[in-house]
């Protein structure tokens, strides 16, 4: 187990657009921001193809090209970054304490910390999901619906991601299937109707998924057993891809026992600031907004947890320890004594 000494000004736990921008405008206020980033830095746009919403890119840039940037941006001004996992964070047990974060076994202490860990597609859960993953089933038709060209593919859904996924997916598949669980949609009536358009878009209502089968070699997803919501019928349904875009969960297991959440998880957030209810923590991104989930909205409030802590700090400073104080006078001499020579 090791404990660093240094306390560091601001911790950032995570790496997508709120993260890194987080990290960016604490790193131009001097504060030396210390990212944990994870293994797979860069978050959900990591697994993305072409982003052309993302102001400032006319022509477009590639998910992970946009990461690299942002990444290379922060460190130009002195950001350092710890590419593992936070495994577990601690708030200050009293105020002017510091709040404590560990990777592993590493200990590091900071005095004010800016969660940024965004979110991760939702799962089904049902048999075969996991094992046919990437074999079959994928939470990202942007990132794999070409391996689909001219096959047959479902999409699981009901939102607006759903619809989303579906119009992409379809100018790959031969067919799409649309399988949600209700006769009622939660997507907005312009993406609905935008699908409703597409030639091959079918909708399978309402169906709910019960398992994911292999073929006989059992290496690759062939087909799914749908039931019937209402009558419980079962339809064998085959496929070569099944898209699951039911929703995304925010990774905010690590702090809920200390910091407040909403009903789905998202961390709750003081008004239109970044402050949670602990004093000197601060969320961002993903983690708190499950409305825009946009990389120029996550962009855009991990400027602000950014502000948010350096007028912390501002307000809040630090109050000496008595090791740190221990020896200062000798210092204090040292540094007034004559220069040599
Ligand atoms: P969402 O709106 O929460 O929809 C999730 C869908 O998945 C719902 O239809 C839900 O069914 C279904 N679902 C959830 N858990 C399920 C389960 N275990 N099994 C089967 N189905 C399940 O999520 P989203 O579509 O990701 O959208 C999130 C937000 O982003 C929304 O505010 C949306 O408007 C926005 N968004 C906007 C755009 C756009 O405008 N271009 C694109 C993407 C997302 P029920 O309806 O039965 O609950």
């Amino acid at each position: 187990m090791k404990r660093t000494s240094e306390i560091e000004q601001v911790i950032i736990v995570g790496s997508g657009p709120a993260g890194f921008t987080a990290a960016l405008y604490t790193a131009r206020a001097n504060l030396q921001p210390l990212v944990i980033e994870g293994f797979l830095w860069g978050g959900l746009l990591q697994q993305t193809t072409e982003v052309e919403n993302y102001p400032g890119y006319p022509e477009g840039v590639m998910g992970p090209v946009m990461m690299q940037q942002l990444r290379d941006q922060a460190e130009r001004f002195g950001t350092r970054f710890i590419t593992d996992q936070a495994t577990r964070i601690e708030p200050a047990a009293m105020e002017g304490e510091c709040h404590r974060v560990w990777v592993g076994d590493d200990e590091y202490q900071a005095r004010t910390v800016i969660l940024a860990m965004g979110a991760e597609h939702r799962k089904l859960g049902v048999p075969g999901e996991e094992e046919l993953g990437g074999r079959g089933v994928s939470y990202c038709a942007t990132c794999d619906a070409a391996f689909y060209k001219d096959k047959p593919t479902i999409i699981v859904g009901g939102g607006d991601s759903a619809m989303e996924e579906a119009i992409f997916l379809a100018k790959f598949s031969s067919e799409v299937d649309v399988v949600h669980r209700r006769g009622e949609f939660r997507a907005s009536k312009i993406m609905l109707e935008r699908a409703r358009s597409m030639g091959n878009i079918n909708f399978l209502t309402p169906y709910v998924v019960e398992e994911f089968h292999a073929g006989e070699d059992g290496k690759k997803l062939e087909f799914a057993r749908l039931r019937h919501a209402e009558t419980n019928v079962i339809l064998e349904q085959p496929m070569a891809g099944a898209f699951i875009a039911v929703g995304h969960e925010p990774q905010s297991e690590i702090v809920s026992d200390f910091v407040e959440t909403d009903e789905n998880h998202y961390v709750k957030v003081e008004g239109r600031s970044t402050r949670t209810n602990v004093p000197g923590i601060f969320a961002a991104g993903d983690l708190v907004d499950h409305t825009y989930r946009q990389a120029v909205t996550a962009a855009g409030s991990g400027c602000q947890a950014a502000l948010d802590a350096e007028w912390f700090l501002r307000d809040n400073p630090a109050v000496p320890t008595p090791e740190a104080l221990e020896g200062v006078g000798d210092l204090a001499e040292a540094q007034w004594a004559p220069a040599a020579g």
